[in-house]
């Protein structure tokens, strides 16, 4: 185990507990880091009380954990104001409340730019939105290796398109995308910008300001923190723009018995009681890994991940799914058995101890491109080692002489 591997291992407490689990499902979630862990403990025993409601100490202690934590969510990101930070339920809610207030601007015969490589959770909503609005959905292809054909941008962004709503990172593939020619073609004819954080960000902090985009999306659970909680960030400019989705308490300004004027963003967008404890933890877990080596954390996820598609190249019969080089790429490695489920595999693997997801990984329109039912998926994280690394090889040797 490297130096770093072992190090980082220490701060996630569940590791310790399963000394012998190879745990290789980081895109689907991070473990919890002990930041976040002991920020939510902390709460819970010295500050639990509903937020922006209460006017005692308790509360205005709470209070104040929970704008904390939305400075530190902004700090990540690198927000010009903690006003642009959003809590919301996760990737999935954030997705689906651009889609809701954004979309209720839009009309027939807007386009809204979708790409062959999203999950389903940047698929459905604008899905939905078509139904609802009569918008036209565009979908820019892939490369060969599952890459968006950036070639063909300008054929599928036209001027009627109204938003350009992609992946920042694959939870497949694990290919970035180069955003640079997405954002410039979607300016070029006034198009907002939403990227897909899920996968990013549990790799570092992310730049929104150099990315350029208009809104980003995450969840907090992919990184290291608490599940139940995530983030819409949006230019302040382009959140003062929409108008609320959910209606409830904390959200409004007045209400009267016949009208209601909304609060600012982002208290516009939180109706209800947020995930209050579940914000801080995610907060401090954003605040524990912006400090983190990340040249260093991704130079070892990356050797890694070369690790095991090295290893897996000499494997008969597989085939991979995306790029084989770690060239813009995050430590996702995806690859299919043909004749074998995944899921069978993954039983396998298991029984050793190697924790890895297979199936479609809610990306179906992905896995009907590459012309597979599923596949198998190992997502690498800082605290791994070559000894995981080496545990999942060998059980595909197992899977291989025992179901082919
Ligand atoms: N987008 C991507 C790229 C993802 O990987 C995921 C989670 N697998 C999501 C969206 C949805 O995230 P959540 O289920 O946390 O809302």
């Amino acid at each position: 185990m490297t130096f770093q591997a072992a190090a980082w291992r220490k701060h996630f407490p569940l590791l310790a507990n399963h000394p012998r689990l190879h745990y290789l499902d980081n895109a689907a979630t991070g473990q919890l880091c002990e930041a976040a862990f002991d920020a939510v403990t902390h709460h819970e025993l010295t500050h639990r009380a509903n937020v922006l409601r209460g006017t005692y100490r308790l509360a205005e202690l709470a209070d104040s954990a929970y704008e904390n934590a939305r400075q530190q969510v902004a700090k990540y990101l690198n927000a010009a104001s903690d006003a642009e930070v959003v809590f919301t339920a996760g990737t999935t809610a954030s997705i689906n409340l651009v889609a809701h207030a954004f979309g209720e601007g839009l009309k027939a015969g807007d386009e809204v730019l979708l790409s062959l490589a999203e999950h389903h959770s940047n698929f459905v909503p604008w899905q939905m939105l078509r139904e609802r609005r009569g918008v036209t959905l565009r979908i820019l292809p892939l490369t060969t290796e599952g890459r968006l054909d950036l070639a063909r941008l300008g054929d599928f962004i036209t001027p009627r398109c109204r938003l350009v709503a992609v992946t920042h990172a694959s939870n497949v593939t694990g290919a970035i995308t180069d955003l640079v020619p997405v954002v410039a073609a979607a300016r070029a004819v006034g198009a907002r910008v939403l990227l897909d954080g899920a996968q990013a960000v549990q790799h570092g902090p992310v730049d929104v300001a150099a990315l350029g985009a208009d809104f980003y999306a995450f969840s907090g659970h992919k990184a290291f923190g608490p599940s139940g909680v995530g983030v819409l960030w949006g230019k302040a400019e382009a959140l003062a723009a929409l108008p609320p989705f959910l209606g409830g308490g904390g959200m409004i300004g007045r209400v009267g018995a016949e009208q209601t004027t909304y609060a600012l963003p982002p208290r516009r967008f939180e109706a209800g009681t947020p995930p209050i404890a579940q914000a801080i933890g995610l907060g401090a877990a954003l605040d524990w890994l912006r400090e983190q080596p990340w040249t260093a954390l991704n130079a070892h996820t990356a050797r890694l991940a070369q690790r095991l598609i090295d290893g897996l190249a000499v494997l008969p019969g597989l085939t991979f799914i995306g790029p084989r080089d770690m060239r813009e790429r995050l430590p996702i490695v995806a690859f299919d058995l043909p004749g074998i489920h995944p899921h069978d595999i993954c039983q396998v693997l298991d029984e050793r101890g190697v924790a890895v997801r297979g199936g479609h990984h809610c990306a179906q329109p992905l896995m009907d491109f590459f012309g597979v039912q599923g596949a198998v998926r190992a997502s690498i994280a800082p605290y791994n080692d070559e000894a995981d690394i080496d545990a999942l090889l060998e059980g595909m040797r197992d899977v291989i002489r025992r179901l082919t």
